[in-house]
């Protein structure tokens, strides 16, 4: 499982999204609880990304907050601004070194 901080040069959207699966390592305590995968989708009423646990029996492809239909993304070097449709920058946050962004 890796976290992925998006930016966007042009206008400035920021965020940041849990993807992958995770690691069994860090999920002693919850080993009988099914697997998770965390992917990446935009969506476009919200012009927003966000992630989503596609292995979710509630999971239907739909935004949770206001049920739009949501677009996946598979290629997360080559994101596109939801805003603006310019490339975002993408880096990859180790776990470890994530806060809860209170820092911020
Ligand atoms: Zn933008
Ligand atoms: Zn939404």
């Amino acid at each position: 499982m890796k976290i992925y901080s998006f930016k966007c040069p042009a206008c400035g959207y920021e965020s940041r999204h849990t993807v992958g699966t995770p690691d069994m390592d860090q999920i002693l305590t919850d080993v009988n609880n099914e697997f998770a995968q965390y992917r990446l989708f935009v969506c476009r009423k919200e012009l927003k990304l966000v992630h989503a646990d596609v292995l979710d029996a509630h999971f239907d492809n739909k935004c949770p907050s206001d049920k739009n239909e949501l677009e996946p993304i598979d290629d997360l070097e080559h994101v596109k601004c939801p805003r603006c449709d310019k490339e975002l920058k993408v880096e990859d946050i180790k776990p470890l070194a994530a806060t809860d962004g209170s820092a911020e």
